[in-house]
């Protein structure tokens, strides 16, 4: 099974696709976390992607492309994929549909998750990171025990650099501009499934897997 995850960000990808990935056993592929991880590891990759992540803008299209063709051709994807945050523009959509194609494969379906913009802010102005195991929590919703430290591993919680109240405001008009584009493009093949993404977890996770299941 091939899934691709629309929807803004804090609209709870991740989250949702983490648990996807548990479920069907199929990989997670977050463009997210590999530009994250590159910009880490002070790679040449990182060194471009930092520049464009830190203003809350989007990485370009080429460099994003080249990722996701080289990984959904590795092994573990054998049986499938989920993707966490590509594509976000039509020209990324057009590639990946290219490069199907000429691996004689196909997206089954895209999940749109509806979250209002009230709440996005919300989500991710209060969202904190273990940087050692990459637990998540929110400062309001689900709080650590202690003030700043993960409760599974006692690693510090950190608060990704665009999750700063000015990059959050670009990062939304962006999505705006770039992404929400998206659902027209996806609508028009006949895969588009739009889910609401507010409320508890597991059950926006039930209606999920209800929606894949009844394909
Ligand atoms: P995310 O963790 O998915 O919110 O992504 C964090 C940042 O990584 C984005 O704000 C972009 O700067 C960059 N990024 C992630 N995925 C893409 C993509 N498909 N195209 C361009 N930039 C991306």
């Amino acid at each position: 099974m091939r899934l691709i995850l629309l929807g803004p960000p804090g609209g709870g990808k991740g989250t949702q696709a983490r648990l996807l990935a548990e479920r069907y056993n199929i990989p997670q592929i977050s463009t997210g976390d590999i530009l994250r991880d590159a910009v880490k590891n002070a790679t040449e990759l990182g060194k471009k992607a930092r520049e464009f992540m830190d203003k809350g803008m989007l990485v370009p299209d080429d460099v994003v492309i080249g990722i996701i063709e080289d990984r959904i051709q590795l092994p573990d994807c054998g049986n499938g994929f989920i993707l966490d945050g590509f594509p976000r523009t039509v020209k990324q959509a057009e590639s990946l549909d290219a490069e199907l194609r000429d691996l004689s494969l196909k997206i089954d379906v895209v999940l749109d998750l509806l979250v209002d913009f009230d709440e996005l802010n919300k989500r991710l102005s209060g969202r904190r990171t273990c940087g050692n195991c990459g637990k998540g929590y929110h400062l309001e919703t689900s709080p650590p025990r202690n003030e700043g430290i993960c409760d599974s591993c006692g690693g510090n919680l950190i608060q990704r650099d665009d999750d700063k109240s000015e990059t959050i405001k670009k990062r939304l008009e962006v999505f705006q501009e770039n992404t929400e584009p998206l659902r027209g493009y996806y609508k028009k093949r006949g895969i588009l499934r739009q889910q609401k993404g507010q409320g508890d977890i597991q059950n926006i996770f039930q209606d999920i897997c209800r929606a894949i299941e009844g394909l």
